[in-house]
């Protein structure tokens, strides 16, 4: 009898700090929801007055202004262009730390994203005085499924920040055939740069958000201090992660590998359709 009764105690007081955790769980779940519902809405209500503050710099940018105000329009120009990166980083940040980012499945072509993303930034390039190369694996079916808007969000902030970093280098994004399965093609991606490189101790925290070089090296390159970590965690949504070796002075590697599904079915007719 007495048994009984402590089983039934013990039971009861497993009962209650069950409800106590769940409760607890429910209350950081209200609390992380307000916390993105939040965000979300001041950053969209400063990106409407601040489109109008980067259109009307460009208006005036455009009407051949004296040359002491041209400086100014400059560095308003710089700000404004920045501060709508940075709300556009957190926007995108929040996003997918509140499971609202859904994946595509659309049928694109590798080579193809590749060679635009690269011509989208060749005056990057050009301005650094830097090689920009291209090595994709001939192996890769020219079909694939998969996000493609993510991926390129993924290679334009990794090869922006390679260009952005080095001078009168090279830089080289590399995608490789790792292995061709009927439907998967494992793919692993390297982008190689010849620049400044990243110490040592700042090899881990680089992908934390707002984490820059050093202030010396914000003020020089610019830039939000975001770019990693939304690269990191669009990564992870893809079910990947990023790698990272670097040596001071000398360069940097990013190397990231993706599982692809491959398109048997692609009719070369057919446009571009959602699978
Ligand atoms: P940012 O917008 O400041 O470039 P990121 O999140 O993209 O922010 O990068 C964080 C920091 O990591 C950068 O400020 C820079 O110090 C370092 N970093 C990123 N990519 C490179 C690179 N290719 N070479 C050297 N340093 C880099």
């Amino acid at each position: 009898y007495r048994n009984n009764i402590i089983r039934k105690k013990s039971n009861l007081l497993l009962k209650e700090k069950n409800n106590e955790l769940i409760k607890a769980k429910e209350k950081a779940e209200k609390a992380s929801n307000a916390r993105a519902d939040f965000l979300s809405t001041v950053s969209h209500e400063l990106r409407t007055p601040l489109n109008a503050i980067n259109g009307i710099t460009h208006l005036l940018l455009e009407e051949k202004p004296k040359k002491s105000q041209l400086h100014y329009l400059n560095s308003l120009q710089y700000s404004g262009n920045y501060l709508t990166a940075f709300i556009n980083d957190i926007l995108e940040i929040n996003k997918i730390d509140s499971n609202k980012i859904e994946l595509e499945r659309i049928n694109f072509d590798l080579k193809q994203l590749l060679e635009d993303i690269k011509n989208s930034l060749i005056e990057v390039a050009t301005k650094n005085k830097n090689a920009f190369v291209l090595d994709i694996d001939p192996k890769i079916p020219n079909h694939l499924i998969g996000d493609p808007i993510k991926l390129s969000q993924i290679f334009m902030n990794l090869i922006n920040n390679a260009l952005k970093f080095t001078k009168n280098g090279k830089v080289s994004i590399v995608a490789k055939l790792q292995d061709l399965q009927e439907q998967k093609a494992i793919i692993q991606f390297k982008i190689i740069d010849t620049g400044i490189g990243i110490p040592p101790e700042k090899l881990d925290s680089v992908f934390d958000s707002f984490s820059q070089g050093s202030i010396e090296i914000n003020r020089k390159y610019g830039g939000t201090g975001l770019g990693l970590t939304i690269v990191k965690k669009l990564l992870n949504l893809l079910g990947s992660d990023i790698h990272l070796e670097s040596h001071l002075g000398e360069g940097s590697c990013f190397s990231f590998e993706l599982a692809l599904t491959v398109n048997n079915n692609f009719a070369t007719t057919e446009p571009k359709k959602e699978i």
